[in-house]
């Protein structure tokens, strides 16, 4: 039996309209909840219309400066990457760094956990979001995956693992050169916890995992599934937790570390399509997390979980696109409808 309910909950009210005399209008807000979290997210019909005053247009001019701005100084560029960048001691890493393709994975200077290295994705200092090709994303992960492993086998106190992009100023990335940062750490951070917690306690609860039976449900209505590619099921969220996400589950394994060749090879694919589709529907800045944890971690349900979304357009005196309402509240506001943005990328999933 699954425990899965799609909760939502609408609210109506009237508002004396200045722009249609001041007569009385009617409004309606949706409120949606997560199913395993709870967490709520917020649909508004009205503002479908008013997409652009949250999301402006990128500026190319303004993208072609800050990139031309940061090159000169990037350090992930040309020789400076091999040149600059610390690497780590033999007994944790013995070449120092991990190269894979054109990814190079090395320590962060300036660490938030107790392992914490970052690849350079790239000899390219900046990609369009259709150039982040399978290729690119899968080396990355594959240098993720060697890390993990490499850290598996000298410490046993550090079972919690995610591995994490920024692209562009909106997402907080720092540096414009496309990379990941992989952290692995003793304790699971806030969201991570909550996540395992909530998938063991249903676990527990229904004696399956709360991921396995959310592909089961999503199939079965066809309202978000998106497609399967191997092992991994594509599917929008009920109630996102950012614009326009994007959720893929490994159906059999919650260890990153444990993941095939062929695993890190389909997730690559998708996120290089998901990154074509932001593209598509003018977005540039993006964030996705892949959460792992240790097998042998003695909590149960847990299965591979990547979230995407993209982040506000590149403009002059753009409006960060968190505010009160995801900063503070941990709400998010829904623009595009989870059900209609599954529909798009269906059709985007197929094309080769
Ligand atoms: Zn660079
Ligand atoms: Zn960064």
């Amino acid at each position: 039996m699954s425990g899965i309910v799609f909760e939502s909950l609408l609210s109506d009210f009237t508002i004396k309209n200045p722009y249609k005399d001041f007569s009385e209008e009617l409004h309606r807000v949706e409120i949606r909840k997560d199913p395993l979290l709870g967490d709520t997210s917020i649909y508004n019909p009205f503002l479908k219309d008013k997409a652009r005053f949250f999301f402006g247009d990128n500026d190319p001019e303004l993208i072609r400066k800050l990139v031309e701005d940061s090159a000169g100084t990037c350090i992930f560029c040309g020789e400076k990457v091999e040149k600059n960048t610390p690497y780590y001691p033999a007994d944790l890493l013995p070449e120092g760094r991990i190269r894979v393709g054109e990814a190079l994975l090395f320590p962060n200077l300036f660490s938030v956990g107790k392992y914490h290295p970052v690849v350079s994705l790239s000899k390219a200092h900046f990609l369009k979001l259709s150039e982040f090709s399978p290729e690119l994303i899968g080396n990355g992960l594959a240098a993720a995956s060697q890390f993990l492993n490499r850290v598996y086998s000298v410490d046993f106190s550090v079972p919690y693992s995610v591995i994490n992009a920024n692209y562009l100023f909106p997402a907080g990335a720092s540096l414009v050169h496309p990379h990941l940062q992989i952290l692995v750490t003793p304790v699971a951070y806030s969201y991570h916890g909550r996540l395992i917690d909530a998938c063991n306690t249903y676990y527990q609860k229904f004696g399956s995992c709360y991921h396995t039976d959310l592909i089961d449900e999503e199939k079965r209505t066809g309202l978000r599934y998106i497609t399967q590619q191997g092992k991994w099921h594509w599917m929008t969220a009920f109630s996102p937790m950012g614009s326009n996400e994007v959720i893929a589950v490994h159906e059999g394994e919650g260890d990153f570390a444990l993941l095939s060749d062929e695993d890190l090879k389909s997730l690559s694919d998708g996120i290089s399509k998901v990154l074509s589709f932001y593209e598509d529907l003018g977005h540039l800045s993006f964030n996705y997390s892949i959460f792992s944890l240790r097998k042998s971690h003695p909590t149960e349900g847990f299965r591979c979980l990547l979230k995407i979304i993209n982040r506000q357009n590149l403009y002059q005196n753009y409006r960060n696109d968190d505010y009160f309402l995801q900063k503070m509240l941990q709400s998010e506001l829904i623009i595009n409808l989870p059900e209609e943005l599954a529909e798009k990328l269906r059709a985007f999933f197929k094309k080769e």
